[in-house]
């Protein structure tokens, strides 16, 4: 991991605030957490972040790795919170399964870097980029984002029916097509069984 980070619990609004420091340039946040759970934070929490973030003058940067290219229903999810953040990372259905990253950033962010500072062997090749246009395409004009909120509410139903018939979920979060199940057991053992 990258030196330089404090940790605080996700949603935890007051605990970013006692971290914050004169020497704090940033806050980083996964607007629903992936590996973590597929965690949506409360409604007002990224709003809050974002509030914080001006008052200390410090940038916001979402991790939109998972969260993005239409995956919850938005291109990016923190359009659901009525957010911007200064500073996004997106990457993995960018490019549909072609491999791609990619960093974007507002004006007094963006300003800082310059060519180089942000190297990769690989960077901006041509069919990767490619392949991004495309796919941001039909993200915009293909209707894929209305897709997801219909194939979404089919399942989400559908895992609300198992729910009651089967009684080992716990619990159905995230949004769109970023569903986390949680199981009244460990899951593990159940993941390697479906596998
Ligand atoms: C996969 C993932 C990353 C890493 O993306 P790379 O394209 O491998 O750099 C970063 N953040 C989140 C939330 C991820 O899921």
């Amino acid at each position: 991991m990258p030196a330089g980070f404090v940790h605080v619990a996700h949603g935890d609004i007051e605990a970013v605030e006692q971290a914050i420091t004169d020497d704090t340039a940033a806050i980083m946040v996964e607007p629903i957490l992936g590996e973590g759970g597929v965690v949506t934070p409360q409604p007002d929490y990224l709003p809050r972040l974002r509030a914080l973030c001006d008052k200390a003058s410090v940038l916001l940067i979402l991790d939109e790795v998972q969260t993005g290219n239409g995956r919850t229903g938005k291109l990016y999810a923190h359009e659901h919170y009525g957010i911007t953040p200064d500073i996004m990372t997106t990457a993995k259905g960018l490019a549909g399964g072609l491999p791609i990253g990619a960093v974007l950033a507002v004006e007094k962010a963006g300003a800082a870097f310059v060519p180089g500072s942000h190297g990769s062997t690989f960077g901006a090749n041509p069919v990767a980029c490619n392949a991004a246009l495309a796919v941001l395409h039909e993200l915009d004009q293909g209707g894929l984002l209305e897709h997801v909120e219909e194939v979404s509410a089919t399942a989400r139903e559908r895992l609300a029916h198992l729910r009651k018939t089967h009684g080992r979920i716990a619990g159905i979060r995230g949004l769109g097509l970023m569903i986390g199940i949680e199981l009244d057991r460990p899951a593990r053992p159940v993941v390697e069984a479906m596998l």
